[in-house]
C-alpha cells in the first residue's frame, strides 16, 4: 500500500500517529513525517488513520503515487 499525505491540509492533530505509530510521526508543531510505502502488516492501521483524519489529508491506495495526475 502507498500513501500520500497532503501536508498543506494536515493540522498536526496526531490522530494518525496515535493509530499507526510505525508509519506516522510528528516532529515539532506541524511537521508530519510518514512512510510512503506502508508495510503489509500496517495497512489496516493506516486505513483507520486515514478514516480518523479530521481533514482527510491521508490518501491511501495501491498506487496513489503511480501515474499521478
Ligand atoms: S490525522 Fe490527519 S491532520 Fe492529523 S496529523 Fe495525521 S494527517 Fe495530519
Amino acid at each position: 500500500m502507498q500513501i500520500v499525505v497532503d501536508l498543506t491540509r494536515c493540522q498536526g492533530c496526531a490522530q494518525c500517529v496515535f493509530l499507526a505509530p510505525d508509519v506516522f510521526a510528528l516532529h515539532g508543531e506541524e511537521g508530519l513525517l510518514y512512510a510512503p510505502a506502508v508495510p503489509d502488516d500496517q495497512t489496516e492501521r493506516v486505513r483507520q488513520a486515514a478514516a480518523a483524519c479530521p481533514v482527510q489529508a491521508i490518501l491511501a491506495g495501491e498506487e496513489v503515487t503511480a501515474g499521478g495526475r
